[in-house]
């Protein structure tokens, strides 16, 4: 896992950040001017910390910065830095890794594949963010943020994260065969 500094990503940079601990990464492109494209499902997650501080834990947030209503936009959103991050570390998602690399690294962190130019990649998640382009070709990465993130970068979606889960439910269920 490589965490960077805010003041160290550029536009078009593939960027995540930890959720409930390190239970699970929140992944997207930084667009540039402290914005971000990145895709959400869930209702709750993203509570800006000023709206944690002064509405007393309350349903309803909307970003002062940038305008992101955690209860009302979902899919495909584009908001600031802060709301992406939610307080947590931000880490660069790693490319061109090679497969002896692989074993070392913790799925949903980096990629086999090379990253398409910034250009493409912020076209990409623009096009996404305006419905002009689609990403979910397969339900199960349907509501992904990674698959989004990496469909961006790369032109295909797929996720480690899913995958990761998938192969230890196979584990699981082949346990209980047994
Ligand atoms: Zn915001």
């Amino acid at each position: 896992m490589v965490k960077i500094d805010k003041s160290m990503i550029k536009p078009g940079d593939h960027i995540y950040s930890y959720r409930n601990g390190h239970a699970y990464s929140h992944h997207g492109i930084y667009v540039g001017g402290n914005m971000v494209i990145h895709f959400t499902r869930t209702k709750q997650e993203k509570l800006h910390k000023i709206f944690k501080a002064s509405s007393g834990g309350r349903a309803e947030h909307r970003c002062e910065i940038c305008g992101y209503e955690s209860k009302t936009k979902l899919g495909v959103v584009k908001t600031c830095l802060d709301c992406f991050l939610v307080d947590h570390g931000i880490y660069l998602f790693q490319y061109n890794v090679s497969k002896e690399n692989c074993v070392t690294k913790r799925p949903g962190t980096y990629s086999m594949q090379s990253c398409d130019t910034s250009d493409v990649v912020i076209r990409r998640a623009t096009g996404l963010l305006d419905g002009k382009l689609e990403f979910g070709h397969y339900s199960l990465f349907r509501n992904n943020c990674e698959s989004f993130a990496l469909f961006c970068t790369t032109g295909k979606a797929f996720s480690a994260q899913v995958l990761a889960a998938c192969f230890v439910s196979l584990i699981i269920i082949g346990a209980i065969v047994l």
